[in-house]
């Protein structure tokens, strides 16, 4: 895979503490060589996407090669923030301690403006719906981790 510059002309997010107390890095696949610009991009507020350089399309999760067309370059744009809800699931409980805090909460599965589809918790409410216009955020553990989550916008996406 061959990357070229990273544009972050794209939002700066907010920043949010993770309401649970529990320590969550553990959880995350250490920064490597193709991971750094998406956990550089997390620690300056933006989400990173990663695009071909062939056919322009995002990709989420990063991989070597497009999914699309094959093409193996690829760059880093930032994300503008900006979704729709395609699905969500309720948790009533937790999978893992570190979760048990929080519940009952609601993960989502958002379109981003950029194309690619990603997962993330619903922070600030109890009410997701199909068509949810919704922005990234990212929340802060208390251990220092940062991942992306999303809040409601308003309205359809
Ligand atoms: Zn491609």
């Amino acid at each position: 895979m061959t990357t070229s510059p990273t544009d972050l002309s794209g939002a700066v997010l907010p920043v949010r503490p993770y309401p649970g107390q529990a320590a969550l890095a553990r959880l995350v696949i250490p920064p490597s060589g193709s991971t750094r610009t998406y956990h550089d991009g997390l620690a300056a507020g933006r989400l990173m996407l990663q695009r071909c350089s062939a056919c322009g399309r995002c990709r989420v999760p990063m991989a070597p090669v497009c999914p699309y067309c094959d093409g193996e370059a690829a760059d880093w744009i930032a994300a503008s923030g900006r979704g729709q809800v395609v699905s969500f699931v309720r948790y009533a409980r937790a999978h893992l301690p570190e979760f048990e805090a929080i519940v009952p909460y609601t993960v989502l599965c958002v379109q981003l403006a950029e194309g690619p589809r990603m997962f993330g918790r619903l922070a600030g409410s109890d009410t997701a719906w199909i068509g949810q216009g919704v922005a990234v955020i990212i929340e802060q553990w208390v251990d220092g981790g940062r991942a992306p989550a999303f809040v409601s916008s308003g309205g359809a996406g």
